[in-house]
């Protein structure tokens, strides 16, 4: 029987990443009452903006940008659920191709990515939606899950806040990158070899990368007749985009930075003087300068990746075993995550997918529980 002592939810989700949130809403909307515990002090995961000092809006993505709803029918309807309006890529023009210093770039036309679309307030505005739906204080930040007990009468989870918080619930769903779960989360009892063994092998979808943001007073390179596309083979940025708003406003160029983590670790602050220099180098000498760079270096975020995801070279996510999708400890226990998904594993679209999983699953194993008991 379930001690009500330390009693604190039905479910309790590890990770207040898409799927995690995604998972809490389906359960909440079954009337099942739900708890998201986050390591971070915010909800999101690789979902990760700039926002306006000004004012605190969303200005730019330094995590995931685009969606493909024309080829994600679930994405495309969780942008519908959530009342969510999408506008396309920003592609007219030229690409820049850039070949390093002491060079003059060429400009060609590049095609975009079929049916890529961007989400009007970002993808930011996915988990501020998901969170706005859950009853309030659903989600509990700066609450990193150190260790998961399984009986088979319910979940311990330890927290390593303040207070060094124990929880316990019916079930859990472990939502975290799986390299994460298994490395950095303790088991009682050990998880099964199969399922260690899968969750260790799974990469991380762009947990090595970097992402950079400049922000500009205005898209001045579409009045060139530029897309905002670079494409380098000196870099540091391998591939820019345009990255403004659906109107052009905030004007903003994203770009993959093209160096691996120990490169970009070595250069430290000269990465952005390299930048700055290369946007330079791109668009002109007399093009307006950034009014701001940010950088997200991914491979430094402990609760996404982890240091077999950086010792690897990265190749795209595919669907994993099985018994990452398999429920666990007599369905006490279960694993969702964009990288656990049967479709589009490593991407948003996977990440909902393996949130509905899991929710039905857990739905499923309740009722028959539910029978059982009757
Ligand atoms: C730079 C970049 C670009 C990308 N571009 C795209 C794109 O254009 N399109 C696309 O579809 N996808 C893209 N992706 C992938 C997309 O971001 C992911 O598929 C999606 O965000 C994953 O969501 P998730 O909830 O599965 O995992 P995550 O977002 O990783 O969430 C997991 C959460 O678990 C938390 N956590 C970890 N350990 C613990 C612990 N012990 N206790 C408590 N909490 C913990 C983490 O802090 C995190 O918040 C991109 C990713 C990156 C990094």
């Amino acid at each position: 029987m379930v001690d009500r002592h330390l009693y604190d939810a039905d479910v309790i989700i590890v990770g207040a990443g898409i799927s995690g949130l995604a998972t809490a809403l389906l359960l909440h909307e079954q009337d099942v009452s739900v708890r998201v515990l986050e390591a971070n002090d915010r909800p999101g995961g690789r979902v990760h903006s700039v926002f306006s000092e000004k004012d605190q809006s969303y200005l730019a993505d330094l995590g995931p940008t685009w969606v493909w709803p024309k080829y994600q029918p679930i994405i495309a309807h969780w942008l519908d659920k959530l009342g969510l309006e999408r506008f396309p890529q920003y592609e007219q023009g030229n690409a820049i191709l850039d070949y390093g210093p002491g060079t003059s770039p060429d400009t060609r036309y590049l095609p975009g990515q079929d049916g890529s679309v961007r989400i009007n307030g970002g993808p930011q505005a996915i988990i501020n939606r998901l969170v706005a739906a859950l009853p309030q204080n659903t989600v509990r930040l700066n609450a990193l899950v150190t260790s998961i007990a399984t009986t088979p009468d319910d979940v311990t989870l330890e927290i390593d806040d303040e207070h060094q918080t124990t929880l316990r619930s019916q079930s859990a769903v472990v939502t975290v990158p799986p390299r994460i779960a298994a490395q950095n989360i303790q088991w009682q009892p050990d998880l099964p070899v199969s399922l260690k063994d899968a969750l260790d092998q799974t990469p991380t979808w762009m947990a090595p990368h970097a992402k950079v943001v400049a922000l500009y007073d205005k898209p001045f390179w579409r009045e060139r007749g530029l897309s905002g596309r670079i494409a380098s083979n000196a870099g540091p940025i391998g591939e820019a985009h345009d990255h403004c708003g659906p109107d052009g406003s905030p004007a903003a160029i994203f770009g993959f930075i093209g160096l691996s983590h120990t490169d970009r670790t070595r250069l430290g602050e000269t990465l952005e003087k390299q930048i700055y220099n290369q946007l330079q180098r791109c668009f002109g000498g007399n093009s307006p300068q950034p009014n701001a760079i940010y950088i997200e270096d991914w491979g430094m975020s402990p609760t996404v990746t982890s240091p077999r995801d950086l010792s690897e070279p990265m190749s795209h996510p595919n669907v994993r075993p099985g018994v990452l999708r398999d429920s666990h400890a007599d369905g006490r226990l279960f694993f969702a995550g964009a990288e656990t998904a049967q479709q589009s594993p490593g991407l948003i679209e996977g990440a909902f997918n393996a949130a509905e999983r899991a929710a039905k699953d857990i739905i499923t194993s309740r009722a028959d529980f539910l029978d059982r008991i009757a």
